[in-house]
């Protein structure tokens, strides 16, 4: 999952950033709202953390602006604001959540699992085939014993799963999987899914992942 946060506090874009790649996230920062708002129109990102106050434009004209285009994606506030009016604000410009500073980040990663929930996935369990993975433990099981995963590994079995019954190509995985400093050279992919059927087939749960010649990857219902 891709998540781009707009923040003009170095401390803190360093910070989230640093915390969400240890959870396995790819992680892009804007430092003000002209350049956040360019970048999350132009790349297919999971979704949004954007502070209220920035320069150039602020994170709720950025909202603004960025639903006229995009209904889709979720946006989290981040803002020392907290009287009521400014949460109704911030909310009726399109954000679908809010969080004061200051926050735990354990605060913050909970309310981005809750956001990223599919329809299908009412828990931050992801489960597939004899394969489970538990966002919040960060713990994958293939047929009920431990798989111990990469942080890259980790993150592409995620996409693969959120995506579960529809085919992945390698440009969306490349988009969601690696941040915006990869150079997307694909075959990466196909050297990290063969990590990962390496490690599912000790388990037994070596045909999780399909190939789709000239297309992708898929893991099927069931
Ligand atoms: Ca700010």
């Amino acid at each position: 999952m891709r998540i781009l946060i707009v923040e003009d506090e170095p401390g803190i874009a360093g910070f989230l950033k640093e915390g969400l790649e240890e959870e396995c996230f790819a992680v892009d920062v804007a430092d003000n709202g002209r350049e956040g708002l360019a970048m999350a129109l132009s790349s297919d990102y999971d979704l949004l953390v954007v502070d209220w106050l920035l320069p150039g434009l602020s994170g709720v004209e950025l909202c603004r602006q960025f639903r006229k285009e995009n209904t889709q994606v979720p946006v989290i506030f981040l803002t020392a604001k907290d009287t009521l009016d400014d949460v109704i604000f911030g909310l009726e410009s399109g954000a679908d959540d809010y969080i004061k500073k200051p926050f735990a980040f354990e605060e913050l990663l909970a309310r981005i699992r809750v956001q990223l929930r599919t329809p299908f996935s009412e828990s931050s369990l992801l489960q597939a085939g004899g394969v489970e993975m538990n966002l919040a433990a960060h713990r994958v099981a293939c047929n009920g014993k431990e798989v111990s995963l990469t942080p890259k590994e980790f993150a592409l079995l995620e996409y693969l799963l959120h995506n579960k019954g529809s085919v992945c190509t390698r440009s969306r995985i490349i988009e969601h999987v690696w941040d915006i400093h990869f150079d997307a050279d694909t075959s990466v992919i196909d050297v990290y899914v063969n990590f990962l059927r390496k490690k599912l087939d000790v388990s037994g749960c070596a045909d999780l992942i399909e190939t789709v010649r000239g297309v992708g990857y898929v893991i099927r219902e069931g």
